[in-house]
């Protein structure tokens, strides 16, 4: 692939955002099919309802040559490079997805048509505008029994302050399904999902339907009516800006309005974005490479104790065999074996520019929030830990695995998958995770890869801060007052476990010179 300072720009690195259900797996797959990279609708159809794995989609892969993983996807069309990052998709919010959104600059954001937004979309919304990251959503299962259009407009407006502007309007839902009005082109898609090949205008197609005895539809056109009278028109600055969000409506199940949206997607959504950074932001037009870790997954391979860091290109071209800097360690990596994921022909994968993704093989010593250069000293901001909401104590019972409780602790919290920190008296660990699923995953984890039992338990504290050191002879004084506080997080930086909000709002008062942080930036 020839690398171009100006690659970046056939870049769209989205992420898919939406509450578990409403169709997140079965929508990636038919965007992969629209995009023509994956041809497999025979098979599909046979799965039927069965939920695909990760083996099933390396399966795939082998068999048609391309790259799928379950942390990045890329695909082509129009022209266009895609790269589609995987949030994990169950129902707890977890640090990992926060920061896969990190690494993208726009979202799809899936709703159910029959429930409109649930609480897992609310919360991952919230993070998008955090970060004004642009959403187009896609009101998903259509032909099923759903609620009123108006309605699901409504309470996005309402919900997430958002504007909507329609792009497509469905003629009915369920079994009156009667096909999609394309208000953009001013054609009609057929319930199938074909468009029709003349574009007549809206008025034209709406008085097709004008004499309908169908309740549903008729309820459908007076909707159409006074949406087109009251609802925003799209506008491009408003959706980049994350102030507006284009709606599309279909059926990942039935690949109805699918490729409307994949169209949407290379038409509005952005090339990478400036990324914040120290001391100034990086601007993907820069010649030099820069990136960031992202995510750290470890065995992935149970047999072979890999680490895969995946790094978002934020300028620049990463090559096969390039020498990069870790800002955070000044150490020089050798990048010899890098995986591109180019559902293309693999072989011309051999460099990724800004906004692609890149997973680093490497043995411990790429971590989250590490910023890769050429040579200069630019650190990637905004990859944050979160202060835990649950702090919990390990417990050990076979104490001749000290050694490798340390080493499940240490892999996994540099995956992310929890947050570890050591008291500075005493034996033993504490863990802290934002959701009680990453306790779980901790628990089941140390036992199936590390062959560690433990057991989490209750401690006498209910959250962590990190103390920033403003001034050393005050850490002192606070830390010999609270000696059985003080821990460290994974990178030795203190840490005051706290009993509570209180005690946290105490302190702060009786030692103004340092600081509580509840999110430590990593950058
Ligand atoms: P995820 O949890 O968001 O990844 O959701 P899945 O893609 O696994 O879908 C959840 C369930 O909804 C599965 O049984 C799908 O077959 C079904 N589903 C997904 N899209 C549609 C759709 O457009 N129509 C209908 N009727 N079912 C769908």
């Amino acid at each position: 692939m020839s690398a171009t300072s100006n690659g970046h720009q056939t870049r769209r690195t989205f992420a898919i955002i939406s509450h578990p259900d409403a169709g997140k797996t079965t929508l990636t797959e038919k965007l992969l099919l629209n995009s023509g990279a994956i041809h497999l609708a025979g098979q599909v159809a046979e799965r039927g309802e069965r939920r695909r794995t990760r083996s099933d989609w390396m399966e795939i892969e082998q068999k048609r040559g391309i790259s799928i993983t379950s942390s990045v996807m890329t695909f082509e069309h129009d022209g266009l490079t895609l790269n589609l990052l995987d949030t994990p998709g169950h129902a707890d919010f977890s640090e990992d997805t926060y920061r896969t959104l990190t690494a993208v600059d726009s979202a799809i954001m899936v709703i159910d048509a029959a429930k409109g937004i649930e609480a897992q979309t609310l919360k991952l919304f919230e993070v998008c505008r955090l970060r004004d990251i642009p959403i187009i959503t896609f009101v998903n299962k259509i032909d099923r029994e759903a609620r009123d259009t108006l309605e699901i407009l409504d309470e996005i407006m309402e919900t997430l302050a958002l504007d909507t502007a329609p792009m497509m309007w469905p003629v009915g839902a369920g079994v009156d399904f009667s096909g999609l009005i394309d208000l953009e082109q001013g054609r009609f898609v057929n319930p199938d999902g074909t468009p029709e090949a003349d574009a007549p205008g809206v008025t034209a197609i709406a008085s097709r339907f004008a004499t309908t005895q169908n309740q549903t539809i008729a309820a459908a056109m007076e909707g159409l009516e006074l949406a087109r009278e009251s609802l925003p028109k799209f506008d491009l600055e408003a959706y980049r800006e994350g102030h507006l969000t284009p709606v599309y409506f279909g059926s990942a199940l039935k690949s109805i309005g699918v490729r409307e949206l994949l169209e949407a997607v290379c038409r509005f959504a952005p090339s990478p974005r400036i990324q914040p950074a120290r001391p100034e932001p990086v601007d993907p037009a820069g010649a030099k490479c820069t990136g960031f870790v992202f995510k750290v997954q470890a065995n992935m391979d149970p047999n072979h104790r890999d680490r895969v860091a995946f790094v978002r290109l934020a300028a620049g071209t990463m090559s096969r065999g390039m020498k990069l800097k870790n800002v955070r360690s000044g150490k020089e990596i050798k990048v010899n074996n890098p995986m591109f994921f180019f559902a293309r022909e693999r072989e011309l994968a051999d460099s990724a520019v800004a906004g692609d993704v890149v997973g680093i093989p490497n043995h411990g010593t790429l971590s989250v929030g590490d910023t890769l250069t050429e040579g200069a000293d630019i650190t990637v901001t905004g990859i944050p830990n979160f202060a835990p909401e649950l702090l919990r104590r390990v417990h050990l019972s076979d104490t001749s695995k000290t050694k490798q409780l340390a080493k499940a602790l240490s892999d996994l919290a540099e995956e992310g998958v929890i947050q570890v920190f050591k008291p500075s008296i005493g034996a033993g660990y504490y863990v802290g995770a934002v959701g009680p699923l990453q306790l779980e995953v901790l628990t089941s984890r140390a036992q199936a890869e590390y062959g560690v039992p433990i057991r989490i338990e209750p401690a006498q504290y209910v959250t962590a801060r990190w103390v920033k050191v403003g001034d050393e002879k005050a850490f002192e004084k606070f830390a010999a007052l609270h000696r059985l506080n003080i821990a460290q997080d994974r990178y030795g930086d203190p840490v005051f476990l706290a009993p509570s909000q209180w005690e946290i709002d105490r302190c702060a008062k009786d030692f103004p010179e340092l600081t509580f942080m509840a999110t430590k930036d990593r950058g």
